[in-house]
């Protein structure tokens, strides 16, 4: 058996339901759907992932990968890894982006796709973070009929919110349902005597650049538009890591330069257990997932 083959083959063992959908292609399992009796991969043995981080929190370890990469000279080349062994699903990357981003309602940038194994009382659940992949080769790309959307050097798949307009091919085009529209609703709307909050009209910084969240403005409102995961450029560009990096519970989710061999995500990515949802896509993905 080749190595892509036994990769293959393992990957089908660890995923099934949910994560078959998006770690094999094809659509996801309807929710309700009679649960299919997998075999669980190992538990991750106890202690820290790699010998370097055994005192050390990773966050601090990813900041210090961030200054070098910010300071190199050359262009990085960014990736996020998530462990899907410790994410526990609490949802505080999903809360934290929507935060960070002032996101409106329906659009989401990183939610974390649920699948239940087995029946009661032999329960339990397993979590897979869905962000943009920025994606090497993004099908969202091509199909945008006024440019709005392109690769950056650094791999970050970027939106001009002026250019876009609404047209949603990308949406339907990207195999991880990692794009949502801007409908230019608000949390606040229909709060009675009330109405919409002033708060939900401040501007956002995504793309590093200054966005007032109200139709018809200009520069760059983003109501009517395609919006997604831009790995927090804004904050990158800050010598900040992402938000739901930051913020996630589980330290499960990593982020640094894949061009630095020193780097923690080049050491991660190159681990065995590493793997890309959808790869038989050819979508070459930035994100990788531990399993
Ligand atoms: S995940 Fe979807 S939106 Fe993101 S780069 Fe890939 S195709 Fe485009
Ligand atoms: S914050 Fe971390 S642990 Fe919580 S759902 Fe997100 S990835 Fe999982």
């Amino acid at each position: 058996m080749s190595e892509m083959e036994s990769r293959r083959a393992f990957l089908e063992k660890v995923a099934s339901t949910v994560f078959a959908g998006m770690v094999l292609g094809g659509q996801p399992v309807k929710a309700g759907a009679e649960p299919v009796k997998v075999e669980l991969p190992p538990r991750p043995p106890d202690g820290p992932i790699l010998p370097e981080l055994e005192y050390e929190d990773v966050l601090v370890r990813m900041q210090r990968d961030l200054e070098r990469a910010l300071k190199k000279g050359t262009t990085p080349k960014w990736v996020m890894v998530i462990d899907t062994r410790k994410c526990v699903g609490c949802h505080a990357c999903t809360v934290s982006c929507a935060v960070e981003n002032k996101l409106p309602p329906g659009v989401v940038y990183r939610s974390v796709i649920e699948e239940q194994i087995g029946k009661y009382p032999e329960v339990s659940w397993r979590f897979l973070p869905r962000p943009c992949m920025q994606c090497d080769n993004p099908p969202c790309v091509p199909v945008c009929p006024v440019g709005a959307t392109w690769k950056r050097a650094d791999g970050i798949v970027e939106i001009d919110y002026d250019a876009c307009i609404g047209c949603r091919y990308c949406l339907v085009s990207c195999p991880y349902q990692a794009r949502t529209f801007d409908f230019g609703e608000s949390w606040t709307q229909d709060t009675p005597g009330q109405g919409q909050m002033p708060y939900e009209e401040l501007p956002t910084f995504e793309w590093g650049e200054v966005h007032v969240r109200k139709e018809g403005v200009v520069p760059s409102s983003p109501v009517g538009n395609a919006r997604k995961c831009s790995f927090c450029l804004h904050r990158l560009e800050h010598g900040l890591l992402p938000q739901c990096v930051t913020t996630c519970i589980g330290r499960a989710t990593f982020f640094g330069d894949a061009s630095d061999p020193e780097s923690l995500v080049f050491q991660l990515i190159h681990q065995p257990n590493a793997m890309r949802l959808k790869e038989e896509l050819g979508t070459e993905p930035r994100v990788y997932y531990l399993v």
